[in-house]
């Protein structure tokens, strides 16, 4: 059980400072001897952190290699553990590839909530803001609620959303919205797809279906397919990384929610595991929400 600030405010304890057993690492500087109860201890820490188990062990032995058998203060631990988590992520810490392509497209992908509407709107206005003509086509057509939110998303970014009647196919909503963003010289097209896992094969074949019909237009198109996940769901993102893999080319992602209680420790063991780039992380319900991913920022937040 991850242990959470109290009602007064007090920052629960980081994963340093439970090692120690005793109050926040920021506290008094312990020391304590490094021995095999204390890697234990830390072992146990980083897998309940969602770090996964082989990379928690491998991440504490490189720890032990350097330190066994030595007293080893709070801010040492912290520091180690710090500079392993970021050597892990630093190569995963990328920005959305940006293409010459008129429009570069982007695929939207992940099961419904984990935040791919709000995380469109962000980057449409982020985008935008840059001076980018971006286009969005609301693809997940069987749920009405869907769309109404993309839309309204669409109208706080200052972005066109193209819509479709409610059931009609996708792949022929992205087709058309594939013309237009031509026809309109839009730099960047994104579009959103179902995210109903109940039915792989059906969520397969459409979105094999999108991506058939806007290599018509654009025989590199997507260009990025974009893998939302929920850092709320611990573990769960390793699975739905290993599903969304089997029905797309997934070629980065972005983690949501890292604002909340979640640190976001499946991180790691998805960038050790995967290897997959890392383009951005939500921190709030806000249009302005969404942040590059810092690998030093990333692992200081984890460890403390
Ligand atoms: P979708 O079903 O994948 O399109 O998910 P939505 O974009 O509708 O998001 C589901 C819920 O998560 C909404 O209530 C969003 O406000 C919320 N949400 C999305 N991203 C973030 C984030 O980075 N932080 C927080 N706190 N909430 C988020």
């Amino acid at each position: 059980e991850v242990p959470q600030d109290d009602e007064r405010g007090r920052r629960a304890p980081g994963l340093v400072g439970r090692l120690f057993g005793r109050g926040p690492a920021e506290a008094p500087v312990m020391r304590r001897t490094l021995d095999d109860a204390m890697i234990e201890s830390l072992e146990e820490l980083l897998i309940a952190a969602d770090m996964g188990v082989d990379t928690a062990l491998r991440v504490t032995a490189n720890i032990a290699e350097e330190r066994y058998g030595r007293r080893v203060s709070t801010r040492e631990i912290k520091e180690l553990l710090s500079e392993e988590i970021a050597r892990i992520m630093e190569p995963v810490a990328k920005p959305l590839p940006l293409y010459p392509a008129r429009p570069q497209v982007v695929l939207v992908v992940g099961v419904n909530g984990s935040g791919k509407t709000t995380t469109i709107g962000k980057l449409a206005s982020q985008f935008r803001a840059a001076g980018k003509k971006v286009v969005i086509a609301a693809g997940d057509t069987f749920r009405a609620a869907a769309v109404e939110q993309l839309q309204i998303w669409g109208e706080r970014a200052g972005v066109p959303v193209l819509t479709a009647p409610e059931g009609s196919d996708p792949a022929s909503l992205a087709f058309d919205a594939m013309a237009k963003a031509q026809a309109d010289g839009a730099d960047l097209l994104m579009i959103d797809t179902a995210g109903r896992l109940q039915n792989r094969q059906d969520l397969m074949e459409e979105l094999a279906k999108i991506v058939r019909v806007i290599r018509k237009k654009d025989p590199d198109a997507p260009h990025n397919t974009l893998l939302v996940l929920d850092a709320t769901t611990g573990q769960n993102a390793l699975s739905q990384v290993e599903t969304f893999r089997k029905l797309a080319d997934v070629s980065g992602l972005v983690m949501t929610k890292l604002d909340g209680t979640a640190k976001g420790g499946v991180l790691v063991a998805l960038a050790d595991r995967f290897g997959l780039p890392i383009h951005a992380i939500g921190v709030g319900e806000q249009i302005d929400d969404l942040a590059p991913f810092d690998p030093d920022e990333f692992a200081a937040a984890l460890t403390g």
